[in-house]
């Protein structure tokens, strides 16, 4: 399976750190041409020397429609076009309802749910020229099966991206573009380390599998997504959690 991405070019919003860098790097050794995109492209250019394998940083914001359209221009440019994009970049800050502006809720919907539509329309005219195009989304457990205090704008967008998600897939299935998405649990990143100790070790015993996931095992789903192998799956999702949603209570763990 990891052979058929070899050569493909692939973009990764949000590539610059956490779940999208480990997307990268997965891609990278499984022989993909990678681009990464952030809103800050020295950043996204750092993130992609890490990577290494020839992988080069852009910078592109979600909320742009015009500096997508440049980047991926750009990609297709020096890789000979895109044939997978993953829509990852995502933001999560918190706000319980009561102190939730519409500012904050519009920041999280902007950038969630619309920057997934800007990403994928700027993908598009690339997407169709490929040779088996695949569009692989980053959703969550958090909305579309979940609910967590602060997170109501953030669980919406997730679940809002999944009914994007359908639809898509029937509209670009005559392009030979499937569309799914993955749905992490709590992943490890430099973010979650900001969250302490505690948090940590109180969502580590929510899994039934007793630990947070790696970025790399959010990797290797989108790596079975985008593969050629995965042609005749779209419109689906995948939920990689460790289990975390499988127990009734915390009893059914001890
Ligand atoms: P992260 O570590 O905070 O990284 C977010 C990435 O998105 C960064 O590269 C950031 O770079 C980029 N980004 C943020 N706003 C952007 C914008 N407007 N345009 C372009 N890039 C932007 O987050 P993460 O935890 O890896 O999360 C990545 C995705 O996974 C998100 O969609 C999130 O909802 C989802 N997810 C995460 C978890 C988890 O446990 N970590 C669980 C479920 C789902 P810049 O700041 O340079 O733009």
């Amino acid at each position: 399976m990891t052979h058929s991405v070899q050569g493909r070019s692939v973009v990764i919003t949000g590539g610059s750190k956490g779940i999208g860098k480990g997307i990268a790097r997965v891609f990278a050794q499984a022989g993909a041409k990678v681009a990464i995109f952030s809103r800050h492209g020295e950043e996204a250019e750092l993130a992609a020397k890490e990577v290494g394998h020839g992988a080069f940083g852009l910078p592109a914001d979600v909320t742009s429609p015009g500096a997508l359209e440049r980047a991926m221009e750009e990609v297709a440019r020096r890789h000979g076009g895109i044939d997978v994009l993953c829509a990852n970049a995502g933001i999560f800050p918190a706000a319980k309802l009561e102190q939730m502006s519409s500012a904050d809720w519009d920041y999280v919907m902007d950038t969630n749910l619309k920057g997934t539509f800007n990403t994928v329309k700027a993908a598009l005219p690339y997407l169709k020229t490929s040779n088996q195009g695949r569009i692989v989304l980053t959703s969550s457990i958090t909305g579309p099966v979940t609910g967590y205090p602060g997170w109501a704008h953030y669980g919406a967008s997730k679940a809002g991206q999944l009914g994007f998600m359908r639809t898509a897939a029937i509209e670009l299935a005559s392009h030979g573009i499937t569309v799914n998405a993955v749905m992490p649990g709590n992943i490890v990143t430099e973010g979650l380390a900001e969250a302490g100790p505690d948090y940590e070790r109180n969502m580590t015993a929510s899994v039934t599998l007793r630990r947070l996931g790696s970025v790399e095992d959010i990797g290797h789903a989108v790596l079975y997504f985008a593969s050629k192998e995965a042609g005749y799956v779209t419109g689906q999702t995948l939920i990689v959690d460790g289990g975390q949603v499988l127990p009734e209570s915390l009893m059914a763990l001890s």
